[in-house]
């Protein structure tokens, strides 16, 4: 799974990260880290999280 995250249209609310800090997390600085691709395994809760983005910023592709 191969994410990507628009950085311009994230505003850092966290849905993400709360739904999957396996793959979505925030670095000491604030700023959201992620993975360029996730585990086939994981790909209900990047799915879940591109749901729940508020911006829709993740895009996610197979
Ligand atoms: S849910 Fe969307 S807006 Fe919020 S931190 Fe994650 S990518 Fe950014």
């Amino acid at each position: 799974v191969r994410i990507t995250v628009d950085r311009s249209a994230c505003e850092l609310h966290g849905q993400c990260v709360e739904r999957e800090p396996r793959v979505f997390r925030f670095a000491a600085d604030g700023s959201l880290e992620h993975p360029a691709e996730a585990d086939e395994s994981l790909r209900d809760g990047v799915a879940d999280a591109q749901f729940l983005c508020p911006t829709q910023a993740i895009e996610v592709a197979p």
